[in-house]
């Protein structure tokens, strides 16, 4: 069987569950929208208009930039109105996502803001270039059969970091965390022959947690990789994609996309 090329999503849900990777990747049947994905794309696209603002004309860049982010944040919540209409959700959860998201992107730009003052030289567009990252960048690998898209890869000094923007409700740096933050290392490292100095993820709800690449986090990630092609290049029958059952195949308020075909309890 031919080598997949997985990405640090597919590799997640393959350790989350190997079935529910079979009915996503191998059956490839559908899966639903939840308000969750739809607000941490319009996160995600507000963070990118972000870095390419023309802000020639700002004054005051504490006000300006608090502006520029609330703006950018109504037209991605316009944008993405179809996907917001086709949740079907009640009107007050919708009201709450939007405040919440609009409160986590007021959050991101306080801190922007904090080390926009300390880095300040010159103008603020020069400061605000200096301090652009290079946003959402693909990186693919043949060798390993990866892909994955960066966030923000920023350069502190000499440094390399690697970041990823997250909505999550915890700031808890899990398993899946590590692992997408490693297998991005090692796109990096195979693309620029060296290995990113940090990496980390910005929690838009609290703020940015950084750790140092050590070769602990490269081997887990290696070994992952290694695990999935393993068994997706030997067998596509479903009995051989084990049900791992969790309390994440139905929780209070939602259900694993493939519940219905699954019937884990059955
Ligand atoms: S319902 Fe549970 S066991 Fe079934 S695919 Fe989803 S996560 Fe896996």
């Amino acid at each position: 069987m031919a080598k997949r090329v997985e990405s640090p999503s597919s590799i997640n849900t393959f350790f989350q569950c190997n079935r529910k990777y079979y009915y996503h990747y191998i059956e490839k049947l559908p899966t639903k929208a939840s308000i969750h994905t739809v607000r941490g794309n319009i996160a995600h696209s507000v963070l990118e208009h972000f870095y390419t603002l023309d802000v020639s004309s700002f004054q005051n860049y504490e006000k300006d930039f608090k502006v520029a982010v609330q703006k950018l944040f109504l037209e991605q919540w316009g944008a993405y109105k179809e996907e917001l209409f086709a949740l079907q959700l009640p009107q007050k959860e919708l009201e709450f996502y939007f405040e919440e998201t609009l409160l986590m992107l007021l959050n991101w730009c306080h801190y922007y803001l904090k080390e926009f003052k300390e880095k300040f030289s010159g103008s603020i567009e020069e400061t605000f270039t200096k301090m652009k990252p290079i946003t959402e960048v693909e990186y693919s690998s043949d060798f390993l059969s990866v892909r994955g898209f960066i966030d923000a890869i920023r350069s502190e000094g000499e440094q390399v970091h690697i970041i990823d923007y997250k909505t999550n409700a915890n700031s808890e740096i899990k398993d899946s965390i590590l692992l997408q933050l490693g297998i991005y290392s090692l796109l990096y490292q195979e693309k620029h022959n060296k290995i990113p100095d940090k990496v980390g993820v910005f929690f838009l709800k609290d703020k940015l947690y950084l750790l140092p690449v050590d070769q602990q986090l490269l081997e887990n990630a290696r070994f992952a990789i290694e695990q999935i092609h393993a068994q997706t290049m030997t067998t596509e029958k479903i009995a051989d994609y084990k049900k791992n059952i969790t309390p994440l195949c139905k929780w209070r308020t939602g259900q694993c996309d493939f519940y219905s075909v699954c019937q884990p309890y059955r």
